[in-house]
């Protein structure tokens, strides 16, 4: 590794520690010539194959950057789509391969857009899965539609869980106070 400052050939590792949870190593590095400092990162290499068949590095800043389209006028902040980035990068890396075609990065997007913001994700779905007709968007709406209905069984039944037992616990009071009130035999 070459020194950035006086492009001297050779350059000295003074110290190395991981970052990014494992998936990257820092490494300080000093010039014999001009004695400064410097730090490079490395990665292992994730290549993404574009339609074309040209492999580019994968880039969470593209992958913002697609996804900030579909979130025109949403409220979706510049966090929210870097977190998105970072999930994609993690699942897409986790897979394995050093390289992948383009439209699994894609569909990598998909799972956690749909979490964020559904009219984003149906934008972004729309290009990635090839929707073609006024059904396609139906169909997905309808699916979406069964999730979220689904998420609100989820819900209301842990509601009726609760108001279960808040009478369960009213009902206690009422039969302690009763039971303190007139003694009934029956408990
Ligand atoms: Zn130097």
């Amino acid at each position: 590794m070459h020194c950035p400052y006086c492009h001297n050939d050779d350059s000295r590792v003074v110290d190395s520690r991981t970052a990014e949870d494992g998936a990257a190593i820092r490494r300080r590095r000093q010039c014999p010539e001009c004695s400064r400092r410097f730090t490079t990162t490395e990665t292992a290499t994730l290549q993404v194959q574009k339609r074309s068949g040209v492999l580019e590095p994968f880039s969470r800043a593209k992958v913002a950057a697609g996804v900030r389209k579909a979130c025109q006028g949403r409220p979706v902040s510049e966090d929210d789509l870097a977190l998105l980035a970072q999930t994609v990068e993690d699942a897409v890396r986790a897979v394995g391969n050093p390289e992948l075609p383009a439209h699994e990065v894609g569909m990598a997007i998909l799972g956690p857009l749909r979490k964020l913001d559904e009219v984003a994700y149906l934008r972004f779905a729309s290009v990635y899965r090839g929707f073609e007709s006024l059904e396609d968007f139906e169909a997905e709406v309808a699916l979406l539609r069964i999730e979220r209905e689904s998420n609100a069984d989820l819900i209301s039944s842990a509601e009726v869980e609760i108001s279960i037992t808040s009478t369960a616990h009213d009902s206690s009071d009422h039969a302690s106070q009763a039971r303190s009130a007139s003694r009934q035999p029956n408990n």
